[in-house]
């Protein structure tokens, strides 16, 4: 059955808004930011997301990440940060995020995921909206402890092809093995819990303060991280679509 509330390209983009309210993004255009540490599921709720509203996508680090494995000159300059899992300055991210919104498929709306990540970033960013007349329609905040993040990630292991498992909550049919090429599961770098605890540290201390920023703007929403894949992304996408219709009324 359709589901007038899970919208898709049409409803993203095609409807007219009837605010008068200037200050308020109009209820067409949905430009979200999902927020939260590593590990709080934030890739995977923004794959469903993007299905139910056909917005684009728009991760910074899967941006960095093919820079690197291209070698261009923003991978050069972004891997050493990217390695010591510290943030990539923002002077170059900036730039980086600038461009990616400034194309005909984000014109009507995005899912940042991944930026901001400081303050000035989210300065940055607002700065760029409001000069061509956007704003940001909402951040949603995927709230998990660092215990939680400490579990998710150290317990993940991929095969040589990249199909990921969890030791625990997904591990694959014989120990150590991948199921489908048999190759011997590993540990990224990234994963390893002395460099899980860096990426927390960094996340408390420069991406946290975004948390009272964007709260100050009436912007944020927060959202349970450790319930279940489906129950959050209901409760994101019942909220996303009330704040469409709280603007049309
Ligand atoms: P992610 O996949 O989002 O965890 O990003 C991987 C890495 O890319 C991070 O650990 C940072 O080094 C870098 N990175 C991604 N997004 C940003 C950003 N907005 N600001 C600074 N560094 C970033």
């Amino acid at each position: 059955m359709a589901d007038p509330d899970s919208g898709g390209p049409a409803a993203a983009a095609g409807l007219q808004t009837t605010s008068s309210d200037a200050t308020k993004p109009p209820v067409t255009e949905l430009n979200l930011i999902l927020l939260g540490p590593p590990g709080a599921g934030k890739g995977t709720q923004a794959e469903r997301l993007t299905q139910d509203f056909g917005l684009p996508y728009i991760a910074t680090g899967d941006i960095l990440r093919k820079a690197v494995a291209d070698g261009t000159e923003l991978g050069r300059r972004a891997k050493q940060y990217m390695d010591a899992g510290e943030l990539v300055p923002d002077d170059v991210i900036i730039g980086v995020i600038l461009e990616a919104l400034d194309t005909e498929e984000a014109k009507d709306g995005f899912l940042l995921d991944g930026y901001p990540r400081t303050v000035p970033q989210a300065e940055a960013l607002d700065e760029a909206l409001k000069k061509v007349g956007r704003q940001l329609t909402a951040v949603l905040l995927l709230d998990v402890p660092d215990e939680e993040v400490e579990r998710r990630l150290s317990g993940r292991r991929v095969s040589r092809s990249g199909r990921v498992y969890h030791i625990e909550f997904d591990p694959p049919k014989h120990p150590g093995r991948c199921d489908i090429d048999g190759s011997p599961l590993i540990q990224r770098d990234d994963d390893k819990p002395e460099t899980i605890r860096k990426r927390l540290k960094v996340y408390h201390e420069q991406t946290e303060p975004l948390i009272d920023y964007y709260e100050e703007r009436g912007l944020l929403r927060r959202f349970d991280g450790t319930r279940s894949p489906t129950e959050v992304h209901d409760h994101i996408r019942a909220t996303v679509a009330t704040l469409r219709l709280e603007d049309e009324l």
